[in-house]
């Protein structure tokens, strides 16, 4: 057993005495603070502005977070080609693991080790290829198998994609979590909401769910359809649910959500949620069985507070 696990309880344990506060915003964040650069998202920041990614991921930790993802979306070597990033997967990774360990460690937070969609995958190149990308981000979290307590592929647009993920997933022996990008309209080939999620509970995954791209209102309703397919096939993987922080209800029926808006990404604060709404969101998502819930963009540190603050009270 290694030092972390023998020294807290993983997230299954954590799961079943009540729900797990996730962190929150990250790129989105940075990028208004002057850390990254919009438009790529990418997270060379870990290496060229360590304090600063630092301080974000103590504000979510001291906020409430029960987990810290390390802050490395984005860093898949065909996204970090495109973005002209000299960084490797590897380097990210590492840095951004080390730092991650490093803030969990001032509270009692779990280390999540996230994955990416790979952009082989939309470009239908050859499945070996797509695994090889999931591979090379997988090997720096088995590499710090000390440090990370469970992986996370998130903001996945196909379930295709996602089982390919999480399969590739299974050689790191952690426990495993996947979040799709999905609204109503189901995943970006037109799968429904009801397929993708009783197609992710299937993977084996131990946590599924749904991130980014859409508000409160529509994830909760995206939440319900998934609980209620995955309970007519009598399958009981718990739900995660990590919403953005901005309404966007004009593009509920899109598979883009919020990337629609005239405002995306330099002017949404008018969209921002107020606190108050993340404790009604925070008890709805509980009422509709997700038993992980955090942020996505939008969601920062007081927004975080706010879940912790809603679901400690009853827990
Ligand atoms: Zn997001």
């Amino acid at each position: 057993m290694s030092k972390t696990t023998a020294q807290k309880k993983g997230l299954l344990e954590r799961l079943k005495e009540g729900p797990v506060v996730g962190d929150g915003s990250m790129c989105m964040t940075l990028e208004k603070r002057g850390y990254c650069r919009a438009g790529q998202w990418t997270p060379e920041a870990v290496l060229e502005y360590p304090d600063a990614v630092k301080q974000l991921l103590r504000e979510y930790l001291r906020a409430g977070a029960d987990v810290l993802q390390t802050p490395c979306y984005a860093s898949s070597d065909g996204r970090l080609k495109r973005a002209n990033i000299t960084y490797t997967t590897a380097e990210l990774n590492e840095a951004a693991c080390e730092m991650a360990h490093e803030i969990a460690q001032e509270g009692n937070a779990l280390v999540c080790g996230g994955l990416t969609p790979v952009m082989s995958y939309s470009k239908g190149e050859d499945e070996t290829i797509v695994r090889g990308e999931f591979e090379s981000q997988l090997a720096g979290f088995i590499k710090r198998r000390d440090i990370i307590d469970f992986i996370l592929a998130e903001f996945f647009g196909y379930i295709g994609e996602l089982e390919i993920c999480v399969d590739v997933m299974k050689k790191a022996k952690m426990p495993i979590a996947c979040t799709m990008r999905i609204g109503p309209l189901g995943d970006l080939n037109g799968v429904s909401v009801e397929e993708c999620a009783v197609r992710m509970a299937k993977t084996g995954a131990d946590l599924i769910g749904i991130n980014c791209l859409f508000d409160f209102d529509t994830c909760l309703k995206t939440l319900k359809r998934m609980r209620d397919a995955l309970d007519k096939e009598g399958l009981k993987t718990p739900l995660m649910c990590q919403p953005l922080g901005w309404r966007c209800p004009e593009t509920t029926n899109t598979k883009k959500g919020y990337l629609l808006l005239p405002e995306f990404p330099f002017a949404l604060e008018s969209r921002q949620v107020s606190r108050f709404e993340v404790h009604k969101f925070a008890r709805e998502a509980y009422n509709l069985g997700a038993r992980y819930i955090g942020g996505c963009c939008g969601m920062e540190p007081h927004h975080i507070r706010a879940i912790a603050q809603e679901v400690i009270k009853t827990f």
